[in-house]
């Protein structure tokens, strides 16, 4: 398969510098800021709307705000951060408790749950205790002995999981485990900055969290945005591209996060049957939608499902289109993907 061309790949290369090194770039109609958060690098780009009126001040300041949010949703659901609201709930499994929880943290549980059903338990936010095990993303990962392994796996055991609507709380039948929502965090959070974005009086701009692409609008109000999608066997280059409007796209792959040993490659999607990093034949999951939380959560319960049933699973759903790659580089893709003019390289 040919790679990005030299040129693009140029021109991406001097952004990407720019980015780097300056972290902000003010083009005559747009704001471009670059920063680590919520565990990745998040990239946010706001249009000045069609009749002019934001200058690069109305729109850092306004790109400030989503950074803030970001931040400010980050310490609601990290479980890396200890102060979280999240790992408070997490401290509380197994006490049997009703718990109440702040909005934010019930309606992402809430839909949590339903991708847990929908995917048939292939994304699972009760894997805590295996993602700690094994590691992975850190300095120190490791392989787990079958013997750690065994009391992890337990299939469904998000159907503990008890939302109280009326009362906005939410209880836990059985067991002893943690909730890890870095499956769908990103895309939520994302659809949270657009959304805020929007309330600002911003019609048209990207922003990219990790591998989740959030589209507003048209770029600069007019074009559709184009959205490249990495070559899992050549992360630096791109195997294709999409054209798209108002849409987020979402991919999980396994060279996002990953240790190898042996010549294995260990990377950070379990599958919670086997609680090994997932190995369906699916290396590249993408998934094109409205929603970016929705998009997430999709993306990696299709990467755990493998080929035949994600492809059965989105053409199932209506408004979501997906693009899966295999180990040798293959594509395979919903019927309605040629809506985005999907173009490989
Ligand atoms: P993503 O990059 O959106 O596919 O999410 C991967 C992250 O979600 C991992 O780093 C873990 O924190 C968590 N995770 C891993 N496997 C699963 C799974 N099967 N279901 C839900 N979350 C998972
Ligand atoms: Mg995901």
């Amino acid at each position: 398969m040919k790679k990005i061309s030299a040129i693009s790949f140029a021109a991406i290369f001097i952004i990407a510098l720019a980015l780097l090194y300056r972290k902000n770039l003010y083009t005559e109609n747009s704001y471009t800021e670059s920063r680590e958060a919520i565990g990745t690098v998040v990239s946010i780009t706001l249009y000045d709307s069609p009749d002019n009126i934001m200058d690069e001040a109305m729109l850092q300041s306004i790109c400030h705000k989503l950074f803030d949010e970001a931040n400010r949703l980050e310490n609601i659901f990290s479980s890396k951060i200890s102060s979280s609201e999240l790992s408070n709930l997490n401290n509380q499994i197994g006490s049997n408790v009703n718990i109440s929880v702040s909005d934010e943290l019930y309606d992402i549980l809430s839909l949590s749950t339903k991708y847990c059903q929908l995917t048939n338990g292939a994304f699972d936010i009760t894997l805590g205790n295996l993602i700690n095990l094994w590691n992975i993303g850190t300095d120190n990962p490791t392989i787990p002995k079958d013997s750690q392994l065994a009391p992890l796996i337990e299939l469904n055991r998000w159907q503990s999981l008890i939302l109280n609507q009326s009362t906005n709380s939410i209880s836990i039948t059985t067991g002893d485990f943690n909730f890890d929502l870095g499956a769908i965090a990103k895309g939520y959070i994302g659809d949270k900055l657009k959304a805020l974005a929007v309330k600002n009086g911003i019609s048209s701009g990207i922003l990219s969290l990790g591998g989740n692409i959030i589209t507003i609008g048209s770029k600069n109000n007019d074009d559709h945005w184009t959205v490249g999608l990495t070559d899992p066997l050549y992360p630096d280059s791109l195997i294709g591209t999409l054209s798209i409007k108002d849409k987020s796209v979402v991919t999980s792959g396994n060279y996002e996060r990953y240790f190898m040993e042996d010549g294995v490659r260990y990377h950070h999607i379990l599958n919670p049957n086997t609680g090994y990093p997932a190995e369906n034949g699916i290396i590249s999951s993408t998934i094109i939608g409205d929603s970016s939380a929705d998009c997430d959560a999709l993306s990696t319960g299709c990467y755990v499902l493998g080929i035949t049933n994600a492809l059965e699973l989105i053409e199932s759903l209506d408004g979501y289109e997906a693009i899966f790659i295999d180990s040798l580089g293959n594509i395979h893709s919903t019927s309605g993907v040629d809506a985005y003019k999907f173009t490989t390289n």
